[in-house]
């Protein structure tokens, strides 16, 4: 029999909060070890300076215990977020880890689902969707993964002090979704009844039309208070779950 698939995303997994990282890795080995499929939508990582970061003391029992999942029955998909975008090769190879591109289109149970993790739809950020645009370059890429790993986490840690006073006077609206965006994506899918994302933390359930066509967005909740994941039983039906800290 065809078991769950759990979709995760926006742990922001860091050393200044190792609760979080507890109650993932608890959850991780009674929760998702059950499941047949772990997808995580992005930002699992608050960031991401490139995948020599795997041997850092708060990354290796996280890539382990991803790794011991994997070994077992469940498989465990992950697409960028905006913070860790870097994840690379080297990282999949250590967890059996399968990085997917973000929007994926998939079929579950015959239905298809339209997965992304939220910040390409936050078009009216502007300022962020040229920031997007710029980091995501090959070149920029590159170039900045030439530098130390020292460098990167310095350079890191200057953009994320930036990203807090920005967003502290960025209003709200601004930062969820753009209707248009989430149109155009679903439209461009061919109109997909179901699209999962993350990024705004704002977890929710949203039903709406394009062009006539019904579509339900469910939004990813965040791992700052409490655990939160999504979950697709063997009927093929979603429900959300928390989980308490
Ligand atoms: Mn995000």
């Amino acid at each position: 029999m065809q078991g769950d698939t759990l979709f995760i995303s926006d742990l922001h997994l860091c050393e200044s909060r190792p609760n979080i990282t507890s109650v993932f890795l608890v959850w991780l080995a009674e929760v998702a070890a059950q499941a047949d499929a772990l997808y995580i939508l992005g930002d699992f990582f608050e960031y991401w300076a490139g995948d020599d970061a795997m041997q850092d003391d708060f990354h290796r029992p996280i890539l382990h215990a991803l790794h011991q999942l994997t070994q077992q029955n469940t498989q465990v998909y992950l697409m960028h977020g905006n913070r860790d975008f870097l994840i690379r090769e080297a990282f999949s190879q250590a967890t059996g880890v399968q990085l997917i591109a973000d929007p994926l289109l998939t079929v579950m149970h015959g239905q298809r689902i339209l997965l992304t993790h939220g910040d390409a739809l936050c078009t009216d950020d502007v300022s962020y969707i040229a920031f997007r645009e710029q980091v995501r370059q090959p070149a920029w890429q590159s170039t900045f993964l030439s530098q130390s790993l020292a460098e990167r986490k310095a350079f890191i840690a200057q953009a994320r002090a930036r990203s807090e006073v920005e967003k502290s006077q960025k209003e709200s609206m601004i930062m969820d979704v753009n209707a248009d965006a989430v149109a155009q994506l679903v439209r461009e899918h061919d109109f997909p009844p179901v699209l999962i994302h993350g990024h705004t933390h704002r977890p929710d359930r949203h039903a709406f039309n394009v062009d006539g066509h019904a579509c339900e967005r469910w939004v990813l909740g965040d791992w700052y208070e409490q655990g939160s994941y999504l979950k697709m039983d063997n009927r093929g039906h979603l429900v959300a779950e928390t989980i308490p800290t």
